[in-house]
């Protein structure tokens, strides 16, 4: 696995698995066969309402605590600083961790900033190893940088070869926010496993269109957090390291970028 260091210094995996619509057995089994695959972060959050079993998966994969890398998010049901802080506590439990190694707020809340007052202090209580954001536009993640004290060390948004974001990449990057990548497969939506340009380079290379489409976001520096539940393509999905895209291929994806979301709930912030 390769890793990114974080603002503060935390190695970070570039590549983890998204559990956004795993549940019970199949989410256990998911999250311990990934670890054991080599699968170093895992990615949940409240609202998935799968943390207990992501916690189950990761004792039942018997991996040492301090190579795993978890990240969870906390949500609009938490929004005041109060809430937030008990919150925090939920997940710690839910997961049988005593420490979270990533906490997010899940999206931009107007009560965000004293939600984020709970994540800075749990963050210097060590309960956390570092602290974001996620769904945070160029206008919201300015405002909201002007009132916190900690730079959040990630901005989890939605990006992949149809929403490709470099513009909020750039201005992330100025401040020292990492960008990671959510549905980086985009889902599968609008047929990207047979999308011609990823097969024709992929073809190149020996990959696949998702491992195209994955590569082309950690080249960049994005992490991603693709998630699947079979075997052959969690492997397929980590097997992005051995090969560079040239400048002429990046060049190529970036014609596909429609530069707006599939999903229209993001809509609403
Ligand atoms: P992804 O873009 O990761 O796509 C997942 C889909 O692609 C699944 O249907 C999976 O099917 C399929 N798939 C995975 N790998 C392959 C492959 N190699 N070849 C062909 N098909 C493949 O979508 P998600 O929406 O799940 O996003 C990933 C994660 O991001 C979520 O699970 C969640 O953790 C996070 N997320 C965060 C959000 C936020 O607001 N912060 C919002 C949405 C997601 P199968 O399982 O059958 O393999």
């Amino acid at each position: 696995m390769k890793y990114t260091q974080l603002n503060n210094g935390v190695l970070m995996p570039l590549v983890g698995i998204g559990t956004w619509n795993l549940r019970n057995e199949e989410c256990i089994e998911t999250v311990s066969k990934a670890i054991q695959l080599g699968y170093r972060l895992i990615d949940t959050a409240q609202m998935y309402g799968n943390e207990k079993e992501v916690g189950l998966g990761i004792l039942k994969s018997r991996i040492d605590r301090q190579e795993l890398f978890v990240t969870t998010k906390i949500y609009r049901i938490s929004n005041s600083y109060e809430k937030a802080k008990k919150a925090i506590d939920i997940s710690l439990k839910n997961l049988q961790l005593d420490y979270i190694d990533l906490l997010l707020l899940h999206e931009p809340y107007v009560q965000g900033p004293q939600m984020y007052k709970a994540l800075e202090e749990a963050y210097k209580e060590g309960k956390i190893k570092a602290i974001g954001i996620s769904n945070y536009d160029e206008k919201w993640y300015q405002n909201f940088i002007k009132e916190c004290s900690i730079i959040p060390a990630i901005n989890q948004v939605e990006a992949h070869i149809n929403f490709q974001k470099w513009e909020l990449q750039e201005i992330l990057e100025q401040h020292g926010t990492l960008m990671q990548a959510w549905s980086p497969l985009a889902q599968g939506i609008g047929n990207i496993f047979k999308n011609s340009t990823l097969v024709f380079i992929g073809k190149k290379y020996n990959k696949s269109p998702a491992q195209i489409a994955l590569r082309f976001l950690v080249q960049r520096g994005i992490a991603v957090i693709p998630k699947s539940s079979k075997e052959s393509r969690l492997m397929e999905n980590i097997d992005i390291f051995d090969f560079k895209l040239t400048h002429e291929d990046i060049e190529t994806i970036k014609q596909l970028d429609k530069n707006r979301t599939l999903f229209s709930w993001t809509e609403s912030f």
